[in-house]
């Protein structure tokens, strides 16, 4: 897909485009969308009236699962409005394993900026009800003229590993007891990420790293994280999980972290997210699954 960012200037895209059969459109309801046969459902644009708040998600480029130069135009649909349409209404979390990379990613563009439209309806400065523009990537405060972006939260995610290639992982006071994953944490204004790195994993976890390195990151838009991952190395071994955002800390070595999943007593994160690859990228490879008769 081509994002298009150079025709979301023009006033005229989304009227000019609306109605052509190139056009088509994705729907979204409070972060889902309507899938049949594994696929998200992409209507034509023929025949719907243009509503307000529509968003340009970009255009087809060969190799697409849609014919080339298709435009893809996401509409925000009310909950109320959903049974008038033949599909499942799925969330992300639901079908990300089962879409192909296009629809994952598409749905990951779409779920971030209906997100922030969602929640930024009015100028942080004045208060005013502000107006969509540049195919929904902008509104702007027709009181004073100021434009607000799409907002995204960088949050660092991070695989710690000691001298003996052991790595931490922790319980996260939200979760089950027997879950476990990465340490991860937001970003601070005038924060680097190294400092974030460092600064995260000492409060979570007690535990003082050096040398981040930068691995990779995810969109993650529940509802506007953008998680950069990273790996460390731990100075000591010593833990002291801080018992408000973090239950529990725990070094594993490989043969532990694998007869921990496969007797069910840890279950760590999906396939989804980058907190398995982070886990499996030191762990070298797949992990295993949890036994039969668990
Ligand atoms: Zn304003």
């Amino acid at each position: 897909m081509d994002r298009g960012c150079e025709r979301r200037a023009d006033p005229g895209l989304l009227p000019g485009i609306w109605g052509a059969e190139s056009t088509v459109v994705m729907l979204i309801s409070a972060g889902k969308t309507l899938i049949r046969d594994q696929r998200i459902v992409l209507l034509p644009s023929a025949g719907r009236t243009l509503p307000e708040l529509v968003v340009y998600l970009g255009r087809a480029e060969e190799g697409s699962d849609v014919p080339a130069g298709t435009d893809i135009v996401l509409e925000v649909v009310g909950a109320e409005d959903r049974e008038a349409y033949d599909g499942d209404w799925l969330g992300l979390r639901d079908v990300a394993t089962l879409l192909s990379g296009q629809d994952a990613g598409l749905f990951v563009e779409a779920a971030a900026v209906s997100n922030w439209h969602a929640t930024h309806t009015h100028c942080p400065r004045c208060g005013a009800a502000t107006e969509i523009e540049s195919g929904g990537w902008v509104r702007r405060c027709p009181a004073d003229g100021s434009e607000h972006y799409p907002r995204t939260d960088p949050a660092i995610i991070v695989s710690i590993v000691d001298e003996q290639d052991r790595l931490l992982l922790g319980n996260s006071a939200a979760w089950p007891a027997g879950r476990y994953s990465t340490l991860a944490g937001f970003v601070e204004p005038g924060e680097s990420l190294e400092a974030a790195v460092i600064r995260e994993i000492q409060e979570e976890s007690g535990v003082v790293v050096h040398s981040p390195q930068y691995l990779g990151s995810q969109p993650w838009p529940f509802p506007s994280s953008l998680m950069l991952g990273f790996t460390a190395t731990a100075t000591g071994t010593a833990t002291r999980a801080d018992g408000v955002e973090i239950m529990d800390v725990r070094w594993f070595t490989r043969t532990e972290l694998a007869a921990a999943i496969e007797s069910g007593e840890v279950q760590v994160a999906s396939g989804i997210s980058i907190a398995r690859a982070l886990i499996e990228r030191w762990y070298g490879g797949p992990l295993p699954e949890p036994k039969e008769g668990r």
